[in-house]
């Protein structure tokens, strides 16, 4: 079964603006998926569309096996997003904005699930500081503590390594195949080819609204 299914998902903005020219993709459960393509492609408006901050203009997706349109909360519960912006109240201490998230998701024991996950992306000593006082890497791994407060099955980051040093990419890096290798199903868009090839077990690419390509990895090397 599927982590995640979309059948003939168009994205068209007010604008106009033709994001998602009917994009069919299925990401098997327990895999690690690259979502890879151009700036422009069409990558945060899908991710968007699977974290209900896009609403698509038509198609199909299911999250889990809930359909988003028929059984949002459960799709919503199934799934954590790491956005691509580092964006969260800035007077919020770490701790607290992950209580808030554990609250949202309804989570027992938010402050000791808080405190673990602080502890697992080594902000532990970062718990009661302002957040605007972290580092861009901080924020990134604040966000990546965040996306899994609720403990979800698959895990997206968008563009997790944009405008990320050597050294924050390669922890980042390890502990997203940490999660893998514990069971969860990561998806991650990247505009860079050796980032899929290093991470990912399979590889799509988006381009201009569409996939115009989805393989497992050796056989688009062997293309390439
Ligand atoms: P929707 O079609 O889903 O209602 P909108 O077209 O209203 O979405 O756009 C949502 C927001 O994104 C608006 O505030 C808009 O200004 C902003 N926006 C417009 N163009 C772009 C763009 N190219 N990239 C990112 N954001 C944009
Ligand atoms: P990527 O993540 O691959 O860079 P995006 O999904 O951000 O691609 O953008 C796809 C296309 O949709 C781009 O042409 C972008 O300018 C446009 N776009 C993104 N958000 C909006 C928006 N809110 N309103 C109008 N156009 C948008």
């Amino acid at each position: 079964e599927n982590a995640i299914s979309i059948k003939n998902l168009v994205k068209t903005y007010s604008n106009g603006k033709q994001a998602l020219r009917g994009v069919s993709l299925d990401i098997p459960r327990g895999s690690m998926f690259a979502l890879l393509g151009p700036n422009g492609a069409g990558k945060s408006t899908l991710i968007n569309t699977l974290a209900g901050l896009v609403n698509k203009t038509s198609g199909q997706v299911t999250v889990w096996g809930f359909d988003i349109d028929r059984d949002p909360r459960n799709a919503k519960a199934s799934i954590g997003i790491v956005p691509q912006e580092l964006v969260f109240d800035a007077f919020f201490t770490p701790l607290e904005v992950l209580e808030l998230q554990a609250g949202l998701y309804g989570v027992p024991k938010a402050q000791r699930r808080s405190m673990e996950l602080l502890r697992a992306v080594k902000l532990d000593d970062k718990a009661n500081a302002y957040s605007r006082t972290l580092s861009g890497g901080m924020k990134r791994r604040l966000l990546v503590a965040k996306a899994l407060v609720h403990n979800p099955p698959i895990l997206v980051l968008d563009e997790p390594t944009a405008g990320v040093d050597l050294e924050l990419r390669q922890q980042l890096w390890s502990y997203v195949r940490e999660l893998h290798a514990a069971g969860a199903t990561v998806v991650l868009t990247t505009h860079y080819l050796e980032e899929a090839q290093q991470l990912c077990d399979r590889i799509a690419i988006i381009h201009n609204g569409q996939v115009v390509a989805n393989t497992d990895k050796e056989t688009l090397l062997e293309q390439a």
